[in-house]
């Protein structure tokens, strides 16, 4: 298959990244079978329960944020409150991508460099997939919304350093610094941190511009409504974004799904989708804002040309190579 041309200076493809994509990229658990948990199974599935009970604090159908958060601001648990600090960065710290090609190394390599992964995981997958996918193509850029495990950074600087944790600082040599993964609720004010409030300000701008939005197993909880309020400022009136897309990739009901992301869907631009190979990404992988723009605005036929799910490490850089070749006479030819 020859693909569509690529469009130099085309507009960005946004993706915000949550717990189910995490999920669904290792349904069977991580390398070595360890589960990834979401919000509503978070204390049994890193097995916090009996430390918990040990301390004598009682999880009354809370969360774990609101439990940590309630332990935390109650000022009466330092030694358990950083325990399960503790626990939760080396749960997540060791936590390794499958062998085999994944939805996460398949979604960094539906995306080109001018798109954006922003992630509310913690978990390293991520930056692991970005990490071997880049020897197929140059990955989109890829930001942490609630801190990561895999993510240090040093702000000494007037141009911030981001990079792996554990690394140095390439412009003062000094340790990269750990970013932060637990707040209390109350005080997710998203200016604590400084790569976090990096972070939130790249977003908000990408938002702002962008043609595409995908939100992946993301489920805006009670305990965001701050993080879902910045996305909505970046986003902006839905009024003025009548030509843009918005999909949700989810497991749960259409209808559910429109009605928790009302605010950034204009009339009927929106698509929902139970699996990541039946959205804009899995069926127009690096091209979804070229296509997308001649379905909506120039009201074309378009056909899909689907990222082969099944290929295994050879076949799936054998089909992404003619469309890196093609993205490279695109920038030769405009100069980039
Ligand atoms: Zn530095």
């Amino acid at each position: 298959m020859t693909p569509p041309l690529p469009t130099h200076n085309i507009r960005r493809h946004v993706v915000i990244l949550g717990a189910g994509a995490s999920r669904a990229c290792c349904p069977n658990g991580d390398a070595v079978g360890k589960n990834l948990p979401v919000i509503a199974d978070f204390i049994d599935t890193l097995k916090l329960r009996p430390k918990l009970e040990t301390a004598g604090v009682f999880v009354d159908g809370e969360d774990f944020e609101a439990l940590y958060s309630r332990l935390m601001t109650s000022g009466k648990y330092p030694v358990l409150v950083k325990d399960l600090e503790d626990e939760v960065f080396n749960y997540f710290t060791e936590l390794r991508l499958p062998k085999e090609p994944t939805i996460y190394d398949h979604l960094v390599l539906s995306l080109r460099s001018k798109d954006l992964i922003a992630s509310f995981n913690w978990d390293p997958f991520l930056i692991q997939a970005m990490g071997r996918c880049s020897l197929i193509a140059e990955p989109p850029h890829c930001l942490h919304l609630h801190g990561n495990v895999a993510t240090g950074y040093c702000f000494q600087h007037e141009r911030p350093s981001i990079g792996d944790r554990g690394e140095n600082c390439r412009q003062c040599a000094e340790p990269f610094v750990d970013s932060q993964l637990l707040y209390p609720v109350a005080q997710k004010n998203y200016t604590a941190d400084p790569l976090i409030a990096f972070a939130w300000k790249f977003v908000q701008a990408s938002l702002k511009d962008c043609f595409l939005l995908t939100i992946f197993g993301y489920g805006a909880p009670a305990t965001d409504v701050e993080a879902v309020n910045l996305m909505k400022e970046g986003w902006g009136d839905v009024n003025d974004r009548v030509m843009e897309e918005t999909e949700i990739i989810d497991i749960r009901s259409d209808e559910d799904l429109r009605s928790t992301w009302d605010s950034f869907i204009h009339s009927h631009h929106y698509q929902t989708h139970n699996t990541f190979y039946d959205s804009m990404l899995g069926l127009l992988p690096r091209r979804s804002v070229e296509m997308m723009f001649r379905q909506l605005v120039e009201a074309e036929f378009i056909e899909h040309f689907p990222l082969p799910k099944d290929a295994n490490w050879e076949e799936l850089r054998d089909w992404v190579r003619p469309f890196v070749e093609q993205e490279k006479i695109a920038a030769n030819a405009s100069g980039a």
